[in-house]
């Protein structure tokens, strides 16, 4: 409310331009705190692939090199570790690009069922080694069809599916299950495995954030894949949600909406 007293006004204007002021530095602050953190975050996450990378490479140059078993088991490690570092690089370009909000969607009508099926078959050896059983709940429509950024929903699908597939003690089920609503499909990501602690289950969409007791039995993960997740789904305009009891498993899942079937022309 404006007051009439006119000294009065002038106060109330200097005090909401300094609060306004105020309000600029406290986000400058944030913004300079979060960069910091994500800098810190990033040293460490590269320090360790590329001392066990230097690690091994220095120990063949020390003499190693001549016992041919060791040679090949420490280069094999050594090309491992890189892996891991092309991994964590590509997926934090990713993450930088989507928190940076340059995260342009392309949008088209797909079947989410035969592109789920078509990721399936991508880890199907994997889940075989590791006797994990691939499966879709029954009654699923031939057709699920949503309106959303084919190419990033893959990368979704990936990122939830080889969770289920990474955070499970052999043998375990992975189920993948749509339900088809009026406007919107949800898609559901389900394990039998570890689970996750309930005062984790909040932190866990954070980036390079992991569940301590699991962290031992993470092979090649960059705690990147669920914040990416978020942030493919938050440009979509949705979220992601975790229903989890350790020692029984996690449910992942979020919205879509529905996509329009198109009909197959039939040319008799
Ligand atoms: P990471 O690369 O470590 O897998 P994510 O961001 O994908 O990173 O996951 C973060 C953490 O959440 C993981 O380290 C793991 O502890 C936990 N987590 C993710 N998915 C599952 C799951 N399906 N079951 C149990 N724990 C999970």
């Amino acid at each position: 409310k404006k007051s009439r007293n006119p000294m009065k006004r002038v106060k109330q204007e200097i005090y909401s331009y300094a609060s306004s002021k105020q309000r600029e530095i406290d986000e400058l602050k944030k913004l300079e705190a979060f960069r910091r953190e994500f800098l810190a975050d990033v040293s460490h996450e590269l320090k360790t692939p590329i001392f066990a990378a230097q690690g091994f490479i220095y120990t063949l140059l020390d003499g190693a090199v001549e016992d041919e078993t060791v040679r090949v088991k420490f280069l094999k490690r050594a090309g491992k570790s890189l892996d891991g570092l092309a991994n964590l690089v590509q997926n934090l370009l990713s993450i930088s690009r989507m928190e940076s909000g340059d995260i342009q969607l392309e949008f088209e009508d797909f079947d989410i069922y035969k592109l789920t099926q078509e990721i399936y078959e991508q880890f199907e050896a994997k889940a075989e080694k590791k006797q994990i059983k691939l499966i879709f709940s029954e009654e699923i429509p031939d057709k699920v069809v949503v309106f959303a950024d084919r190419q990033r929903i893959m990368q979704v699908l990936m990122n939830l599916i080889s969770n289920a597939m990474k955070y499970t003690e052999s043998p375990s089920e992975v189920e993948v299950d749509f339900k088809v609503g009026e406007k919107e499909v949800t898609i559901y990501v389900k394990d039998t495995g570890l689970g996750i602690p309930p005062e984790d289950l909040k932190r866990i969409f954070e980036r390079f954030y992991r569940v301590e007791k699991s962290r031992s039995k993470d092979k090649g993960g960059t705690g990147l894949g669920l914040a990416i997740v978020r942030h493919i789904l938050q440009a979509h305009g949705n979220t992601v949600s975790v229903v989890s009891t350790v020692g029984k498993g996690s449910t992942f899942s979020f919205k879509l909406p529905k996509g329009e079937v198109k009909q197959a022309l039939e040319i008799e």
